[in-house]
């Protein structure tokens, strides 16, 4: 089954909600080794886009996704507005005009979204950011789309592989954004950016797996 219109609107209510559970978590994480306004940004940027969807529900996904984006970039500062942002409307990019997305199309939006965050923020994986959440999972996902997994199985996938990747983040030292300012002592703190990158993922994979 596709996915469609509402079920991208479903997701983004899902991560709206997940990332308000997770406020404080988020905080927790970044005030270790950033500023402690992780949660707090992410919080604030998807309240903000749930006020802005219902204007473009009845439009293609691909207005929403951008719309979407765009509203992150506006109202969040530091460095995850304009990542998430990028994320959201080079997924708007690649849907396009398109009312409903097949599992391979999902794949190709989500790469598409990732390699935005990486030509933005120009990090590598290793470098304890997003980024070793988000380039794995699509991987993860891709793979098991071309070896016929069911949709809803190459979701938790990419899901376990993003929480594998945020993982992955503690014993790092971190090469990019405020992180890096602590240098050695970044080490041994799991990163907030891959962490959030994770929750929505899930997110994804939990409203999806219906569909
Ligand atoms: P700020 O660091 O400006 O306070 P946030 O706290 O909202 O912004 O977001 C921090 C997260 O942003 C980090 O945990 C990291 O995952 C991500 N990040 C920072 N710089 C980069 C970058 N250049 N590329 C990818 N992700 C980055
Ligand atoms: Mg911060």
């Amino acid at each position: 089954m596709p996915i469609s219109r509402e079920d991208v609107l479903r997701w983004l209510e899902a991560c709206a909600r997940v990332l308000a559970e997770n406020k404080d978590y988020l905080t927790q994480l970044d005030s270790a080794i950033g500023d402690a306004d992780h949660g707090a940004n992410m919080d604030r940027g998807f309240r903000a886009m749930m006020t802005k969807l219902p204007t473009v529900a009845d439009k293609d996904i691909g207005t929403i996704f951008k719309t979407a984006g765009m509203t992150l970039v506006s109202t969040v500062g530091g460095a995850s507005g304009p990542l998430y942002g990028t994320f959201f409307m080079q997924a708007g990019t690649a849907s396009a005009n398109k009312l409903v997305l097949a599992p391979e199309e999902w794949a190709a939006t989500l790469e598409s979204a990732v390699n935005g965050v990486v030509a933005r923020g120009k990090a590598s994986l290793g470098d304890k950011t997003m980024v070793d959440a988000l380039l794995p999972s699509v991987d993860a996902l891709k793979q098991a789309l071309a070896a016929g997994v069911p949709l809803a199985e190459a979701l938790r996938r990419c899901a376990a592989t993003a929480e594998q990747g945020m993982l992955d983040t503690i014993p790092l030292v971190a090469r990019k954004g405020r992180a890096s300012y602590l240098g050695e002592r970044s080490a041994g703190h799991q990163d907030p950016g891959a962490t959030s990158s994770f929750l929505i993922l899930k997110a994804a994979a939990d409203t999806w797996a219906d569909s």
